[in-house]
């Protein structure tokens, strides 16, 4: 059975990166029936507080990707690592080595000197543990040192690397605690984990943390080492290229979760020309060989014009609901009224923000403060129009969208104008703006008595 995980380092956010790490992690797993893990790697104190780690597990929740089991928090487990350690030490794969600090950077000033890479040879690898010092030491792996090690990559393909190439790393620091390095192996040893898939800037690890696997005796993982997010200059996904975090996305952007987790999906990973795709969708067809091998750019306009679609999707009530958030207008009778502008506004909209904004109208009261463009479209000619307008409008017997279309029609027809001549003034009367929903709409929306009303204290 398949078991994938995702173990981010909580930094404070949910990285946009992770996310698409997590994705594909979970896509995986349901794709194959099989068991999506997450394990928070919190061994850095300092910065793995609790808001950080909230942070990633809303993320996950809100974009839907929903782990097997409790999450597995990596600190909880050293002296499972320390006792790992402690079994290489004794099968001889691993060695207590004294080398001091000084002795240590002797060893890197002299490569620099020689202008060779730098790569620790420790005379305490081939001492006898019998007699050694009772001084602090770390632990290290008793690296392999001949022949070459190859990861059949199902992202990268075969990969090798010469075994003179990887140093004696530290699996125990001085103070008794794990490194990174062993807490990944051990932990996924332990979680069962059969694949590995994470960003590419670990394939230097992987060999690592093959050679304390195979120190073990333990199974390996498939590894599917994927390339990371880049900006649209083509340079690593920084802080300059927008926002990092997924709550960004979700309460600066209004990006819907469906919208960004396909978005993600197609960012490194393909299917023919399909750009939609769901959640569904996306497990049935997802497989690691389709995921690309050069790092893929973030492009902001297609992530709006994706979630814009996802919005025109999105069911009404939902919608409303998430702009009322944003609104801070979560009584039932906003609720109601934003609801009931829904299919009018939607069809505009790339994201919540632009929802929340387009709502404006509703509110607004009179006499309303038009912007400077819709000031511009009441000329004389402008409000003349409005006068006659409003004595159409004010003469129909009923209030529905036919018989207003209708009678903006007429008006159109009598004073021979176009029916954008008509409708754009009423558009800045009714709403204050140039842009908004279609007119007929508002009219509706508005109701007879504020739509007249409104009409009236602007026409000449
Ligand atoms: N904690 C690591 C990170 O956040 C991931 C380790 C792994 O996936 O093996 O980059």
């Amino acid at each position: 059975p398949v078991v994938t995980r995702f173990a981010p380092s909580p930094t404070g956010f949910l990285h946009i990166g992770g996310a698409r790490t997590a994705l594909f992690n979970w896509l995986y797993a349901r794709h194959h029936g099989g068991r999506f893990l997450l394990r928070i790697e919190d061994t850095d104190r300092a910065r793995s507080t609790q808001p950080a780690i909230d942070a990633i597990l809303d993320g996950m929740r809100w974009l839907g990707l929903d782990w097997d089991g409790e999450a597995v928090f990596q600190f909880t487990r050293a002296d499972r690592h320390a006792e790992v350690a402690r079994q290489l030490l004794a099968s001889g794969h691993a060695y207590r080595c004294y080398l001091t600090q000084e002795e240590l950077a002797a060893m890197r000033a002299a490569a620099q000197a020689e202008k060779r890479p730098f790569k620790v040879v420790s005379p305490w690898r081939d001492a006898d543990p019998a007699s050694t010092p009772d001084l602090p030491y770390v632990v290290r792996l008793k690296a392999e040192q001949t022949g070459a090690t190859r990861i059949a990559d199902r992202v990268q393909g075969d990969v090798t690397v010469q075994n003179a190439e990887i140093d004696d790393f530290v699996l125990l620091r001085s103070d008794g605690t794990p490194t990174y390095m062993l807490a990944v192996v051990v932990d996924d040893h332990d979680m069962g984990v059969t694949h590995v898939i994470r960003g590419d800037d670990h394939l230097n690890n992987a060999f690592r943390q093959l050679g304390i696997l195979r120190a073990m005796g333990w199974p390996e993982p498939v590894y599917a080492h994927v390339p990371l997010i880049h900006g649209a200059d083509g340079a690593k996904l920084s802080k300059r290229h927008g926002a990092l975090g997924v709550e960004a996305y979700r309460d600066e952007m209004g990006v819907l979760p469906e919208a960004l987790s396909n978005y993600l999906l197609r960012l490194g990973w393909g299917h023919g020309d399909a750009e939609l795709i769901g959640r569904d969708q996306a497990t049935q067809w997802f497989t690691l060989e389709a995921i690309g091998r050069s790092p893929s750019r973030f492009d902001t306009k297609k992530l709006e014009n994706l979630n814009g679609q996802y919005i025109r999707m999105a069911d009404d009530t939902r919608l409303a609901a998430l702009t009322a958030l944003r609104l801070g207008r979560s009584d039932p009778a906003s609720m109601a009224q934003i609801e009931a502008a829904m299919p009018a506004l939607k069809p505009r909209a790339a994201n919540l923000n632009e929802l929340a904004d387009a709502t404006a109208f509703l509110w607004a009261k009179r006499p309303l403060t038009l912007d400077d463009a819709a000031a511009g479209l009441l000329t004389a000619d402008g409000r003349a129009l409005l006068a006659a307008a409003h004595a159409s409008l004010d003469a129909l017997p009923t209030w529905d969208t036919e018989a207003l279309e209708t009678a903006v029609r007429e008006v159109a027809e009598q004073t021979g104008a176009k029916l954008g001549a008509v409708a754009q003034p009423l558009r800045a009367a009714l709403t204050g703006r140039k842009t908004s929903p279609g007119i007929f709409d508002v009219l509706v929306l508005l109701g007879r008595e504020e739509s007249l009303g409104r009409i009236a204290d602007q026409m000449a």
